[in-house]
């Protein structure tokens, strides 16, 4: 059994507690127009470019049997109509401006990568982290790769937008010791209209489960997530719930921009800029009434 995986990072310190191996799955359900990981959207791999890397040698143009490479106004393009996403012009690009996003891997193939920090881990509490895209999508698979993790005596977290019934995600919460979970909007309409999804199992869910420790997660957006009115009721939800550790603001994160552009992807927020302490202190302040611990930023 093989699965598409985009990234493995390791000594990763943003993803949970300690350090962490991040496993980045591709494909996920939802289309938040802000995503800062957009080469995890789709469930099929994709061709990256990266123009400033290219060192115009060539090698790509002969490579591409469709002719997908193309001089145009002495601008190296992709036909992205004619890319049959073979990879292998990215296989003779040495400068690494052609990249392939989504690689086949087996559970053991990860595992012997995981395995290398483990040392860090038992020195750190930290663990593996499955994300993505949506790890929720790929339930056997990475119910699996918990599994195996647990038997080297790894510790699991997964990053999720808890989006699928339960039924359906059980099998992998029952491998996993920490959730990670985004909840972006708490009206359903608003949460559709900015994601393309229902946010109705997101909040059952997080409700629901009370025997896994939790961090809800909110990615503060101007003028869509980071209002008032929002997180107030995101967090007055989770009022009383034991089994949370803490809700966290998280800052926008600009650094998707340049996969967008590799994708030629369209990017709506490319002008937007992340919020300066100030003013992300001033967000955790206005849930300073609600019962709950709230971590704002990293
Ligand atoms: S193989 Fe890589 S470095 Fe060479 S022209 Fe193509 S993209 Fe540029
Ligand atoms: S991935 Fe394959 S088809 Fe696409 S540009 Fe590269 S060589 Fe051509």
């Amino acid at each position: 059994m093989q699965h598409l995986i985009t990234d493995i990072q390791r000594f990763s310190l943003n993803d949970g507690p300690g350090i962490r191996t991040t496993v980045f799955f591709k494909g996920c359900n939802m289309r938040c127009a802000w995503c800062h990981n957009p080469e995890t959207l789709s469930p099929s791999p994709d061709l990256m470019f990266y123009p400033s890397k290219c060192i115009s040698c060539g090698k790509c143009f002969t490579a591409c049997s469709v002719g997908a490479h193309i001089l145009e106004n002495g601008l190296h393009i992709i036909d992205r109509k004619l890319c049959k996403k073979c990879g292998k012009c990215t296989e003779i690009c040495y400068a690494e401006a052609l990249v392939m996003s989504g690689r086949e891997m087996t559970v053991d193939e990860i595992l012997f990568e995981v395995c290398q920090d483990k040392a860090y881990y038992d020195a750190s509490g930290g663990g593996v982290t499955l994300s993505g895209g949506e790890v929720l999508c790929h339930t056997d698979f990475a119910a699996k790769l918990a599994r195996a993790c647990h038997e080297e005596g790894i510790r699991v977290a997964v990053e999720t937008n808890l989006s699928l019934p339960y039924d359906h995600i059980r099998p992998l919460l029952s491998e996993v010791d920490l959730i990670m979970a985004d909840l972006k909007l708490y009206d359903e309409e608003e949460h559709k209209k900015h994601t393309g999804l229902s946010n109705k199992n997101t909040i059952e869910n997080i409700l629901s489960i009370r025997d896994i420790p939790m961090i809800i997660r909110t990615p503060l957006i101007d003028g869509i997530t980071a209002t008032k009115e929002n997180l107030r009721a995101i967090a007055g939800l989770l009022e009383g719930k034991e089994n949370l550790i803490y809700y966290q603001l998280l800052n926008f994160n600009p650094l998707g921009a340049s996969k967008y552009e590799s994708l030629d992807a369209a990017n709506s927020f490319s002008n937007l800029m992340p919020y300066n302490e100030e003013e992300m202190s001033a967000f955790g302040e206005m849930l300073s009434d609600i019962n709950i611990r709230v971590k704002v930023g990293e």
